[in-house]
């Protein structure tokens, strides 16, 4: 099995995560989460978005929020769906946006309130916003393996997206399976499909965990040569839109797969893990991540953040 040397862990929690928190967060205690993400090593991270505030309530402090996170080298990100949001987010000083349409008619209205062929019109003067003040843009299609509303995805109609972002400049193009429907067969068909019709063009995935299939996902993934990952820590997250949405995969969890598999990702576990502990005292309930509760493998480790004790077989 051979894996890629080096893979890049983008942060979606302060985002993809805070999003569908019912109260509002406070800017300071979103600051904290994204300092302990930062101590862990992450350099990417996707920090809010720039939507409307009366569509997305948690997230209307996004310009303070960017303004006040100490910068220390870290990529912040955030998503945007018109050229407003993209106006928005330069202004706020980000330094890349992520633009998202959906792969259905469906979800792209539900989500975003008007048709795929409207959000591409816009894709130009999004690009030449970022352009101007040399902010670099990724492409995320939203529903890419499975649609809530319409089920089966055409593909033709995700690459036709992935097509629209590439001849605009996007740095990468990243795949988000928003409901979690994808299998490792098709997350190799689409990936290996990728690599030939875009080679040399940077591809993410972003995998929820609906139906316990997104690790399984991520390794097909890593197998076929992607080397960038949306995670959020502590495995929270989820589309507003998407009835019962479920997490997304646990940073923590992917860097301690990553780790074990000998690939580089600049992240320390420990820290992952203390940063989603930090987070699930902030939202006072449990968290889906599993390394979280169970620890690192080294048994000194493990007994020191999780207590020791018998185990009940
Ligand atoms: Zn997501």
């Amino acid at each position: 099995m051979s894996f890629p040397a080096r893979v890049r862990i983008r942060e979606v929690a302060p985002r993809d995560g805070f999003q569908s928190i019912e109260h509002f967060l406070p800017t300071p205690t979103k600051l904290e989460v994204v300092q302990a993400i930062a101590q862990s090593g992450i350099r990417d991270i996707e920090v809010t978005s720039f939507v409307s505030p009366k569509a997305v309530p948690p997230l209307r402090d996004g310009a303070e929020l960017v303004a006040r996170v100490p910068r220390q080298g870290l990529v912040l990100s955030a998503l945007v769906a018109n050229v407003t949001g993209a106006r928005n987010a330069v202004a706020a000083g980000i330094d890349e946006l992520v633009v998202v349409i959906s792969a259905t008619e469906e979800h792209n209205r539900a989500n975003l309130r008007r048709s795929i062929g409207e959000s591409v019109a816009e894709l130009d003067e999004i690009f030449s916003v970022a352009r101007e003040k040399s902010v670099r843009v990724n492409g995320a299609i939203a529903v890419s393996f499975g649609c809530p509303y319409q089920g089966e995805v055409s593909e033709t109609d995700v690459f036709s997206l992935a097509e629209a972002y590439a001849a605009r400049g996007a740095i990468r193009v990243i795949m988000a399976d928003t409901t979690g429907m994808a299998v490792p067969s098709q997350v190799e068909h689409v990936v290996r499909r990728f690599q030939t019709e875009f080679p040399g063009l940077e591809l993410g995935l972003h995998l929820h965990n609906n139906r316990g299939t997104a690790m399984t996902n991520l390794y097909v993934g890593l197998v076929s040569g992607v080397s960038t990952f949306d995670t959020a820590s502590g495995g929270i997250g989820g589309c507003p839109y998407v009835p019962q949405a479920a997490g997304n995969l646990a940073t923590e969890d992917v860097v301690y797969l990553l780790e074990q598999l000998g690939v580089e990702t600049g992240i320390d576990l420990m820290r992952t893990i203390r940063a989603a502990r930090v987070l699930e005292k902030i939202l006072g309930y449990p968290l889906p991540g599993q390394v979280m509760k169970s620890g690192p493998r080294d048994p000194k480790l493990a007994a020191a953040l999780i207590g020791s004790g018998p185990c009940p077989g």
